[in-house]
């Protein structure tokens, strides 16, 4: 596996352990070139939950694709990866728990909406303004001041 710092194929696993939910193993890893040190996830490859986007197209559910969405909107917030991969844990396994397997990518932008809303607001703002693609400027200030008034409460 390529190191991310430096692009060196060799590595050690330093730690290796079966993720709290049982469901994986997270290992860390040592690059053998300059030492960085990443963490990699192994995981069952299971049956793909399908995701019916807006337009009707179906694609696969992409847990990248989500933490990607997640993280731009966390970018340089206090939420650490583990509180991320955690999260992704938890709606992975609710998809294949409750989907009947389509589900709409609307859902799942909604719940994870919910979730930054509970973890931090600026986050859950950035994650909304991409999401909701507020049609106007009224439309994002009108969701601030919902924000806004429930931190005054
Ligand atoms: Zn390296």
């Amino acid at each position: 596996m390529k190191c991310p710092f430096c692009g060196e194929l060799e590595n050690k696993v330093v730690d290796s352990r079966l993720k709290k939910d049982k469901t994986g193993i997270r290992r860390r890893r040592k690059c053998d070139a300059c030492g960085g040190r990443f963490t990699t996830y192994e995981y069952v490859e299971d049956i793909p939950v399908v995701i019916v986007k807006k337009d009707g197209r179906r694609e696969d559910f992409s847990r990248d694709k989500v933490r990607q969405g997640i993280q731009r909107a966390c970018e340089k917030r206090n939420i650490s990866m583990n509180v991320i991969e955690d999260y992704l844990d938890e709606l992975e396994r609710w998809l294949r728990e409750n989907s009947e397997k389509e589900i709409s990518s609307g859902i799942i932008g909604e719940k994870v909406m919910t979730k930054l809303h509970e973890l931090d607001d600026v986050a859950y703002v950035r994650f909304a303004s991409v999401y909701r693609e507020f049609k106007d400027v009224n439309d994002f200030i009108a969701e601030l001041r919902t924000l806004l008034n429930k931190e005054c409460a």
